[in-house]
């Protein structure tokens, strides 16, 4: 990839804010500059919005609330399914951008792209099976009608791991739901949001509908929106500190929420389970956006009888993974996002080597530009490990052996989050055993991928509350009305 493909897709994306259709500067005038986390260079500068921007833009979305939710749900669904179609015509320059602003491998940011382009696709065909039910009474009087309708405008924040899915994952179920949106990038991440929100705008979505805010300061502009008793619904996707500061800031209103949190993934491979498939799938969960996914692996927890032999072949395949800049040739293994990110997995690591852990692969930073961890295994990792208890959010893959089935789900089982779990095992009755007493939202059986637009993604205990995706999804921006029909 050339310095010059480089510039030009930058600069093909708006820099601007969009509201009301417009896309105008922040009322401040200020910008807010956008890293290559590979080089730690300055590669965009976009408009840093204030509170008033913020005001201007749940005002826009109110506007044409009400007239988006008697909009056709067929056209609702084409609108989508057009943009859809510029996504994918549009994968390799909207991946070359997320590369650039989000570090991940070309491969993986044209998957993305492809996987955030499904979920428009799959709610452009939901649009038009919104429906209602009708009943006899029980006594045989009046008949009960129950009616789905639009939740009203809704705020959504979204953070920079996933930069386009984890908008499009909103994006599309409110408007196929007649909702209108106003979404806010993670400061890290704005330029795949704002090119995503230009695809909305050239597929002919009315001005007002969807409006994008980009800030340097989340909470300064988040604030007047979700304090404003207009706005029907925050959908958030990020960690489990600030999901839990905005279901605070939610509380007075009583508005209604969406909670995408942290994990804290158990890998678990049982003695029964094929090893070499085992460890394909540990390189997936563990490696996938270079650690940096809510899904992925956290904590591998194997069989003792198999862990030495588990623990050497994935460190064989991570120790293969080329690291370097996302946009070269068979780069596996990106940057971590900033230097505040990769201190933080350095820190655990060595909490880990403090504590007795011996490095098998990996282990530490790298020297010079851009924010590189090797991939890392680690064996022999204490119970009071930090990295066993905090989300690790980079290339590190502890393995610890268990004795028997009970004490494998007690260890997985073992974290505040509930988001994923991965299980390989050949013995069908464990599979279903396991699966039943694990406490996550998700569970990936002989596979280390759960992600997919026709399922419903989500977690329970500090892994949030609230389903994206398959027919759940559209649910979350839809009210339920029930009329009494005396007869
Ligand atoms: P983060 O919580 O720091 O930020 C997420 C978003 O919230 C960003 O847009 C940020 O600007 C905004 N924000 C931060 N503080 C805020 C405040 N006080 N008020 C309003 N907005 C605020 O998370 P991050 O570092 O961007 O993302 C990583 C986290 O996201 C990880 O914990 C990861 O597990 C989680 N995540 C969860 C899912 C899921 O679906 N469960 C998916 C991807 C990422």
């Amino acid at each position: 990839m050339s310095a010059t493909q480089e510039r030009t897709a930058v600069d093909a994306v708006p820099t601007q804010l969009f509201i009301g259709g417009e896309w105008i500067d922040a009322s401040g005038g200020a910008t807010l500059d956008v890293e290559d986390p590979s080089t730690g260079e300055v590669i965009a500068s976009v408009a840093d919005a204030t509170p008033d921007d913020a005001k201007a833009a749940l005002d826009a979305a109110c506007a044409v609330q009400e007239t988006w939710a008697t909009h056709a749900p067929r056209e609702r669904g084409e609108i989508l399914r057009r943009a859809y179609e510029s996504m994918v015509a549009r994968a390799d320059e909207l991946a070359l951008v997320m590369t650039l602003e989000m570090g991940k491998p070309l491969a993986e940011s044209k998957a993305e792209v492809t996987y955030a382009a499904e979920f428009l696709r799959w709610f452009s065909e939901e649009a038009v099976r919104i429906e209602g039910r009708f009943g006899t009474a029980p006594n045989g009087v009046g008949r009960l009608i129950t009616m789905k309708q639009p939740v009203g405008p809704c705020y959504a924040i979204t953070p920079w791991n996933f930069p386009a899915a984890m908008g499009t994952r909103k994006i599309g179920p409110a408007i196929a739901a007649g909702c209108t949106m106003i979404i806010k990038p993670a400061q890290q991440t704005p330029l795949s949001m704002l090119a995503l929100v230009k695809i909305f705008e050239e597929a002919g979505l009315p001005a007002g509908v969807l409006n994008v805010l980009t800030a340097s300061s989340s909470a300064e502009v988040s604030a007047p929106i979700i304090g404003d008793p207009r706005l029907r619904k925050l959908t958030f996707t990020g960690s489990t500190a600030v999901g839990i500061k905005l279901v605070e800031q939610s509380a007075p209103g009583l508005l209604r929420t969406s909670m995408e949190l942290g994990g804290n993934a158990p890998f678990l491979v049982f003695a029964d389970a094929d090893v070499d498939a085992a460890v394909e799938g540990a390189v997936i969960a563990k490696m996938r956006n270079i650690g940096e996914a809510c899904t992925a692996a956290n904590r591998f927890h194997v069989a003792s009888s198999i862990a030495d032999e588990f623990a050497e072949k994935l460190a064989r395949k991570l120790g293969e993974m080329k690291v370097g800049r996302g946009v070269e040739d068979d780069v596996k293994v990106g940057p971590l996002i900033d230097a505040t990110q990769r201190g933080k997995v350095a820190e655990l690591v060595d909490d880990a080597k403090d504590k007795g852990a011996s490095v098998l692969v990996g282990g530490s930073e790298r020297e010079g530009a851009g924010y590189f961890f090797d991939p890392t295994v680690l064996a022999g990792v204490s119970p009071d490990a930090r990295l066993l208890k905090e989300e690790i959010f980079g290339p590190v893959a502890p393995v610890i052996g268990f004795d028997d089935e009970e004490a494998a789900i007690a260890a997985a089982n073992d974290t505040e989050y509930g988001l994923v779990a991965y299980l390989y095992t050949n013995d069908i009755k464990r599979a279903f055993r396991v699966s039943e007493k694990l406490q996550t939202g998700m569970i990936g059986l002989n596979q280390g991928l759960v992600s997919n637009a026709a399922a419903p993604f989500g977690g329970v205990k500090a892994s949030g509350f609230g389903r994206e995706g398959g027919r759940e999804g559209i649910d979350e921006y839809l009210e339920i009305k029930y009329i009494a029909m005396a007869m």
